[in-house]
């Protein structure tokens, strides 16, 4: 592509980073440090006209393109090697209308700027919980994190978005639109089109009680299954979702953080937390939805990433004893597993609204095996494959889009969809990208492939 750049420098209002630019290995880094690329370029853009202009570009100098919003991706789909990345992150702004109850927040908007603006007006969408993961990213894989009970995922929110498609045409997704389009975006990923702007519905939300209860030791089983219960026995009134983890000497840890929005700050769900067995720390308490939004907090780029898991149907007490178990199995810490709650909101919504098909799990289960040193990286990833292994006699529709890595076969992919939903995706791919050219992502491949 020599002198490639300047050319497509000059065709955009946003800026263009090479190798050659100081910014730029900050630039092409992925939160997950396994994924280690070098884009040839990477086109910051700040508007429709930008993007249109970078996917023009990529596609006659023949570059493979990458789009990346807030970088989270553990698949490290933001960064392609010699290719082009289509880089969102000057595009962060998010207008609410408080009247209408509605926010339109730009593509490469992150958490933090999307509840920051939100909440000036007391409202919110259910969203990650993690403040600097991409808005519009997460929402496309579903989006399950503090409201998820209340408000169902963040892409049942998610009610129309401007996009630009791989022929440079920007169409809108929606009732007023294609609603086909609104229909594959709930859960279908960035296969369709970037999208440079979406709109979320949005719910009075200010104080909550949140925060987080700590376990420590082999009581950490009971634990688990006092969450468990708790969930079984909940309202739409609180969300639940837990962390499992070990020390350095592999004591078992468990965080288990409750987002409770209605009236009553005791329920019984929250007493039977702080009753069960080997709690340690109890940090929950009344707060604003933002504290709760700082739970966690990861650096990012900082360590070596691999996940896998499963929607499943419930946790029995096997399964429980499965996975406090794995915590060990290295002999050093592995990482962490991530058990979140689907009750509540995502199955009042009619299925029919979206192409994910996972509503009917109980829980999603995903092992995050987490290191820094590159050494480790054969065991760690063999960890996280074997423990969700481990998992899949309890598993239903497949694995979570938003969770997986690139190594995913398409039958994984094509199971948290189901047989009929991913036909019409893949119908609905070839209208909009008949050659495939946004193929970094969960790929759905075109009808006619
Ligand atoms: C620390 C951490 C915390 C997380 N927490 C949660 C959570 O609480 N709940 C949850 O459900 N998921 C969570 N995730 C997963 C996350 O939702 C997905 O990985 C998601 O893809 C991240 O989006 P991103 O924009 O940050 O990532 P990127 O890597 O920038 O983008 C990922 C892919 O999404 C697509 N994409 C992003 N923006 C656009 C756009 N504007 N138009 C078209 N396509 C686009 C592209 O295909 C892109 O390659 C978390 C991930 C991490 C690493």
């Amino acid at each position: 592509m020599p002198g490639g750049a300047d050319t497509l420098r000059e065709s955009l209002t946003g800026d263009v980073l090479t190798p050659a630019d100081h910014e730029y290995e900050k630039a092409r880094l992925c939160f997950n440090l396994l994924v280690d690329r070098r884009p040839a370029v990477i086109a910051r853009c700040v508007d429709a006209g930008d993007v249109a202009t970078a996917l023009a570009f990529a596609q006659s100098e023949g570059l493979e393109i990458a789009v990346r919003g807030g970088g989270h991706n553990p698949a490290g789909h933001c960064a392609v090697d010699d290719g082009l990345v289509i880089d969102l992150t000057r595009m962060r702004n998010v207008e609410v209308d408080p009247e209408a109850r509605v926010a339109r927040s730009q593509g490469g908007t992150t958490w933090l700027d999307f509840d920051a603006a939100t909440q000036q007006h007391g409202l919110v969408t259910p969203g990650g919980v993690v403040g600097s993961t991409g808005v519009t990213g997460l929402t496309l894989g579903g989006g399950i994190g503090h409201l998820t009970a209340q408000h169902g995922l963040t892409c049942d929110n998610l009610i129309g978005a401007e996009v630009v498609t791989p022929a440079g045409e920007v169409v809108r997704a929606g009732e007023d639109g294609d609603p086909e389009l609104l229909w594959g975006m709930r859960g279908g990923g960035g296969n369709f089109g970037v999208v440079t702007r979406a709109e979320y519905r949005l719910h009075p939300v200010k104080r909550i009680v949140g925060g987080r209860f700590d376990y420590e030791g082999e009581a950490v089983r009971d634990a688990l299954r006092a969450f468990r219960d708790a969930d079984a026995e909940a309202g739409e009134e609180i969300s639940l979702q837990c962390q499992l983890s070990s020390k350095e000497n592999l004591t078992p840890t468990l965080v288990v953080t409750p987002c409770y929005t209605g009236p009553n700050s005791d329920t019984e769900e929250l007493r039977a937390l702080r009753a069960a067995p080997g709690l340690v720390n109890d940090g929950v308490r009344e707060q604003t939805f933002l504290d709760q939004q700082l739970i966690f907090d990861p650096g990012y780029g900082v360590d070596r990433n691999y996940w896998k898991g499963h929607f499943v149907t419930g946790l029995p007490d096997e399964l429980i004893d499965i996975l406090v178990d794995s915590l060990a199995a290295l002999g050093r810490p592995a990482g962490a597993i991530l058990i979140e709650s689907l009750r509540g909101g995502p199955k009042d919504v009619d299925p029919a609204s979206a192409a994910l098909g996972y509503r009917e799990a109980a829980f999603n289960i995903s092992v995050m095996a987490d290191w820094t040193d590159p050494a480790l990286d054969e065991e760690s990833i063999a960890w996280a494959r074997s423990t969700a292994a481990a998992i899949e006699p309890w598993s239903v529709s497949g694995g979570y889009a938003n969770y997986m890595q690139a190594d995913e076969p398409l039958e994984r992919v094509r199971a948290a969809f189901g047989r009929d939903n991913f036909a019409r995706l893949r119908a609905l791919k070839s209208r909009y990208d008949p050659d495939n050219v946004l193929r970094r992502n969960q790929n759905i491949p075109p009808a006619q492939t």
